[in-house]
């Protein structure tokens, strides 16, 4: 069946560990990312490929996109992406960019 999940199975670099028994949260698996992270994440994001990773391949993506480092923007020359991780206490793994950059005089 391609509607059910079972311990073991794969979805991107997401390994399924267990069903989630947290009070309140019943259709939802604990999963293994390839980094190593575990993160909770609902049945229905998993079966529909909206979830593939805890959030880093997301985001290995998203810079690749749109890499600035190099650009001037004015004054400013961006030297390089920030990144910064923080679990939640839900277990899920917030992360937030941004960019470090440099005053530069105008070229
Ligand atoms: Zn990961």
């Amino acid at each position: 069946m391609a509607d059910t999940i079972r311990a073991g199975d794969r979805f991107g670099a997401l390994t399924v560990i267990d069903i989630d028994n947290r009070p309140h949260r019943t259709s939802s698996w604990l999963c293994r990312c390839d980094c190593g992270q575990e993160a909770y994440f609902y049945t229905s994001r998993l079966l529909n490929g909206s979830a593939k990773s805890c959030g880093c391949k997301n985001h290995t993506d998203r810079n690749q996109q749109t890499d600035l480092t190099g650009k001037r923007f004015g004054h400013l020359l961006v030297i390089a992406a920030v990144t910064t991780r923080a679990a939640s206490p839900n277990g899920s793994a917030a992360v937030t960019a941004a960019i470090r950059w440099k005053s530069m005089p105008p070229a």
